[in-house]
């Protein structure tokens, strides 16, 4: 099963597709993730993409569609995947199709008021990227990951202006692209709003009807 998950940033795209892939057994591509690994490792990627994504704008097609191009050649991806934060515009979405055949979008609907009450309180592990918030989804130990024993920051893209600017961006360039799944007829509303473990049930109901 191939899926394109979609939504405005703080949907829980990333914390859904998570659970989803481990249960699925498939990997979950995020190109957030990807941008943030390169940046880490100050790679020629990482450096050039830094200042764009800490001030929440997108990174070029050109960039992105390479990067996801070149990780659909992984042979992990046999039996599917789910794409968490891609395409993000209509012209990545464009490409997207030229190298792939996506079989299902499930769109993660929201209020801008919930987005900015979650990307204000969502921390990050410094050392392997797994997402926790400050009233949904916390450590064992405060301020340190479960899973590594990492430190746990915020984002430098969940600043206030931050976030502003990646709603904005998410209306104008990436909203679009919920009519353009729904003329395809692969376009399918989950209520992101409710708490994890009830928005990944919804989710798996909807994925098992495709
Ligand atoms: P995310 O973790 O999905 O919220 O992505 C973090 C940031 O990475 C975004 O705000 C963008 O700057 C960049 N990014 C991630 N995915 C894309 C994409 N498909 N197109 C352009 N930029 C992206």
């Amino acid at each position: 099963m191939k899926l394109i998950f979609l939504g405005p940033p703080g949907a829980g795209k990333g914390t859904i597709a998570s659970k989803i892939c481990e249960n699925l057994g498939i990997p979950h591509i995020s190109t957030g993730d990807l941008f943030r690994k390169a940046i880490k490792n100050q790679t020629e990627l990482g450096k050039k993409v830094q200042q764009i994504i800490e001030s929440g704008d997108l990174v070029p097609d050109a960039l992105t569609v390479a990067l996801v191009k070149e990780r659909l050649n992984n042979p992990d991806v046999e039996k599917g995947y789910i794409l968490d934060g891609f395409p993000r515009t209509i012209g990545q979405a464009d490409s997207l199709s030229e190298f792939s055949s996506i079989d299902a979008v499930i769109n993660f609907t929201i209020t801008d008021d919930q987005v900015i009450k979650r990307l204000a309180g969502r921390r990050l592990c410094k050392n392997c990227g797994a997402g926790y918030h400050v009233d949904t989804v916390k450590p064992k130990e405060e301020g340190i990951c479960d899973k590594c024993g990492g430190e746990l920051i915020i984002r430098p893209d969940d600043a206030p202006e931050a976030i502003k600017n990646r709603l904005a961006v998410y209306y104008e360039s990436t909203e679009p692209l919920i009519d353009y799944y729904r003329q395809k007829g692969i376009l399918n509303d989950v209520d992101g709003s409710p708490e994890v473990a009830a928005v990944v049930k919804d989710t798996e109901t909807t994925i098992s009807a495709i």
